[in-house]
């Protein structure tokens, strides 16, 4: 499960040993891009800190925390849109010495249980003037309270923030931890394919295509159009196809890509496992073709064709190009 993920991760080990060691950082600042995965190592981050037990996933406190109703924690900017108002609100809460209906006993204070956490998600979506409004609580940390910042990258976040935060990364999966996941959630195991080998390791794109049956059909009418491809006739053929209309097109040449960089395993021989699962037959034959050369320049002519689709150059013509691209790589790198 994602929650096991998370918990074996070096980010969790790490914080465990902080806690334990009674080292807690006030403030902390977790990367990581994959937005479901934040969400669940939020509220396991708090019942560690907040539960007795260390994060029993039974008690009362657990119970709250993964409904989202504990009052010692706080979440903010999950929909990336804070602003300065908010921050003020953030800042004047976290000063408050303590929060209503707190029943902590008088000698639990020292410990986790009497901490009150304050997440802020999206931080490298904050705005720098909201960033340095919230300085504050990093300068002059309130008694008591955990700051947790979480963000994609660092890039956005000012320096003054990054130096007094706890920086620990938060895993990244593999195709094969999301398969497993899905297939453990009840989704077919065609759906898990497609999911796991377009999630680029993340839980929050898996899920985004699992509720689509859609994406599955033009997996599969990649693999036929890569494997079929033969002449530049076939090529005007295949432009009309609905895979390269307006909606699909970005999404085909990301299949293409996940399946030539398998295709290019398998011709150079390589011990990597493949990003496609269930796919080896289909690999194989579309391998037939190629070179390492020429399935390398076909990767490039993908990413060139991606590219294009972001300066609003018409999808048929990216994928005219595209296709017949592919097919000159072939030939003129054998
Ligand atoms: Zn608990």
């Amino acid at each position: 499960m994602i929650g096991d993920l998370l918990q074996n991760s070096k980010a969790y080990l790490d914080f465990k040993k902080d806690l334990s060691g009674d080292k807690i950082s006030h403030a902390y600042l977790f990367l990581g891009e994959d937005k479901l995965a934040r969400r669940k190592y939020m509220r396991l981050f708090a019942s560690t800190i907040l539960c007795r037990a260390g994060g029993c996933g039974v008690c009362d406190t657990c119970d709250k925390i993964y409904n989202d109703a504990h009052l010692g924690v706080h979440y903010y900017n999950l929909d990336g849109k804070m602003n300065v108002k908010m921050a003020e609100s953030l800042i004047e809460e976290s000063y408050k010495s303590s929060w209503e209906g707190n029943d902590v006993k008088d000698d639990d204070r020292s410990s986790g249980a009497s901490k009150r956490i304050f997440f802020i998600d999206n931080f490298d979506s904050v705005a720098p003037a909201v960033q340095n409004k919230l300085l504050k609580v990093f300068e002059e940390p309130p008694k008591n309270v955990i700051i947790a910042l979480f963000a994609g990258s660092t890039y956005a976040i000012l320096q003054t923030i990054k130096s007094r935060a706890k920086l620990s990364y938060l895993p990244k999966f593999t195709a094969e931890d999301i398969h497993n996941e899905l297939i453990k959630d009840g989704y077919s195991r065609s759906i898990a394919e497609i999911a796991s080998a377009l999630s680029d390791g993340s839980f929050e794109r898996a899920y985004l295509f699992v509720e689509d049956e859609g994406y599955y059909n033009q997996y599969s009418e990649c693999f036929e159009v890569l494997k079929n491809c033969k002449n530049s006739t076939m090529v005007v053929d295949y432009i009309g196809n609905s895979i390269f209309s307006k909606e699909n097109i970005a999404r085909t040449l990301e299949f293409f890509s996940i399946i030539l960089k398998d295709v290019a395993i398998k011709v150079s021989g390589a011990k990597t496992p493949y990003t496609t699962r269930n796919r080896d037959y289909d690999i194989q034959l579309i391998a037939e073709g190629y070179t390492t050369a020429s399935v390398a320049m076909a990767i490039l002519e993908v990413n060139q064709g991606q590219a294009m689709l972001n300066s609003y150059i018409s999808p048929v013509t990216v994928a005219e190009r595209v296709l017949f691209k592919i097919l000159e790589a072939k030939y003129k790198w054998q």
